[in-house]
């Protein structure tokens, strides 16, 4: 009995200096971070003097490499991947492996290396203004947030515990227009997350420093053609005529709204309607021509929409509501509803909440302040969301704050640079531990 209470101080006083020891190893990291600021920020406006909007396929690739040559110098096996096969300029994947802590958490950072500015946007460098703001195009969509990784891992580098981290960078050259087919475009940031264990995202989030993203809500498109008989309007409603197209897909759209309009944090759309003796696409496919004659029972009728949902469970909930709904045809119709291919809903899981309560603490430890979750229905989809589903844990709105992000008024809070360095690189110190 009497040498417990002695083992117990024993232990206690090693979990002590581990915890003291562990502070210093985070103060250091901080401060580390404070002395590479000037040279953070330094990178950061280079980045964003260089156009790289999603088509500017030579300044996407020329910011990939300025980025690819930061993490050659770090020790990381770093690849360009080219994105001839989908429309885009490619991107630029960096990986580190640790030898001898294999078993450590895969953590996967993910950014992106265009902007929305394309070649010819007057927008093109950056304006420095007061109160230590930068304005700039995608300086915080998502440049800031691309500097912020980086220096998080230089300065864990810097400590020497980059050696203990299994890491993957994935920078998209797309996220602002992905390319198509998605299958083809977002393969890399799936396989990145397949290897991975946790997923954070740098994006801006609602660019409130006091939040950050643990739930996007998927976008899927949807196209619904309905057809019915053609005959003389006075014989509409009859056994050998039917009700027409136009009938039937107001029937459809209507048991939408009934049916499925209060599903929490569930919103669908019908963006464009058509419908009459004949219906064809002119143009692009958003434009379209119709001929139809008020004495004639429609034959041809199409919508197309929009459906975002918080999580895949909901999305196929709703999919199967619709299509039931699709399926009860008035007499002398038929329907088809057909979904395209989108970005999936990042569920708001019980892990994504205790990865915020992580990132929380870090942020209360360093005396910035607690960290609260972003409203899923104010966050739309980004490249986290195709790696949400294959790791245990996300987050997103690790990034650069500001303002004005997708506008000519993108307008950086530089205050929020170094605090945002300081804690990705204590939290990714935290969860490699
Ligand atoms: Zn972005």
């Amino acid at each position: 009995m009497l040498h417990r209470p002695c083992l117990l101080l024993v232990l206690f006083s090693f979990f002590s200096t581990f915890v003291i020891a562990d502070q210093d190893v985070e103060r250091q990291i901080a401060q580390h971070l404070d002395a590479q600021l000037d040279e953070s920020t330094v990178l950061l406006k280079q980045l964003v003097n260089i156009n790289s909007g999603t088509m500017n396929f030579a300044g996407v690739k020329q910011v990939g490499m300025l980025l690819k040559h930061q993490y050659d110098a770090l020790g990381f096996t770093t690849q360009w991947l080219d994105g001839a096969e989908f429309d885009r300029a490619g991107h630029l994947v960096a990986t580190h492996e640790s030898i001898s802590h294999p078993n450590a958490a895969k953590i996967l950072l993910i950014g992106h290396l265009d902007t929305v500015f394309a070649k010819d946007d007057d927008f093109q460098t950056i304006t420095e203004l007061a109160n230590n703001r930068i304005a700039g195009p995608g300086i915080t969509d998502m440049k800031g947030g691309d500097v912020i990784m980086l220096a998080a891992l230089q300065a864990l580098q810097k400590q020497g515990l980059l050696q203990q981290l299994n890491i993957k960078v994935v920078m998209t050259g797309d996220e602002e227009s992905s390319g198509r087919p998605l299958s083809l475009s977002k393969q890399a940031i799936i396989d990145a997350a397949i290897w991975a264990d946790i997923a954070l995202g740098f994006e801006d989030g609602d660019s409130n420093i006091a939040t950050a993203v643990t739930s996007r809500r998927g976008s899927v498109n949807w196209t619904l053609t309905v057809k019915g008989k053609p005959a003389h309007s006075s014989q509409i409603f009859t056994d050998e005529n039917g009700d027409g197209a136009i009938f039937e897909a107001a029937r459809i759209l209507n048991e939408f709204r009934v049916q499925l309009r209060h599903e929490k944090l569930l919103t669908f759309n019908p963006g464009l309607i058509a419908g009459g003796t004949r219906v064809t696409q002119q143009g692009d496919k958003s434009n379209y021509g119709v001929f139809g004659k008020t004495n004639v029972i429609a034959k041809d009728t199409l919508v197309k929409g929009g459906i975002r949902a918080v999580s895949p469970e909901q999305l196929e909930q709703a999919k199967a509501m619709m299509q039931t709904i699709v399926s009860q045809n008035l007499r002398h119709t038929s329907a088809i509803l057909e979904f395209q291919p989108g970005y999936p809903p990042m569920a708001q899981t019980p892990a994504n909440l205790n990865l915020l309560a992580l990132y929380s603490r870090v942020s209360e430890d360093l005396g910035y302040g607690i960290i609260t979750a972003v409203d899923p229905r104010n966050a739309g989809a980004a490249d986290i969301s195709f790696a949400a589903s294959h790791v245990d844990m996300s987050l997103d709105g690790l990034g650069l704050m500001g303002s004005g992000g997708h506008t000519k008024d993108e307008v950086a809070d530089m205050s929020s640079l170094a605090k945002n360095m300081k804690k990705a690189a204590i939290l990714i110190y935290r969860l490699s531990q």
